[in-house]
């Protein structure tokens, strides 16, 4: 069940859009399962273009995360290695 403030009403399924749906924002709120589904054209071009360095962007912090990870195993591994 979706929670927080309603943000607006997404323009592709008109639906309410919630606060924790995490939509994607480009001029107004759009949820982004939407966008996936938003047909291809000049006059979605800018849309989809912000979709897609959106995902970057998600993938780059997930990458991010996981060097942390990698970071702390290997400075436990250098502890224990060290005992
Ligand atoms: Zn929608």
């Amino acid at each position: 069940m979706p929670s927080g403030c309603i943000l607006g009403i997404c323009p592709i399924c008109k639906e309410l859009i919630w606060e924790d749906e995490k939509p994607i924002f480009k001029d107004t709120f759009y949820h982004e399962d939407c966008l996936d589904k938003l047909p291809y054209g000049k006059d979605t071009k800018n849309i989809r273009l912000s979709l897609l360095e959106n995902k970057i962007k998600k993938i780059e912090k997930s990458i991010n995360k996981l060097n942390d990870k990698i970071d702390i195993i290997k400075s436990e591994i250098k502890i224990i290695k060290e005992e």
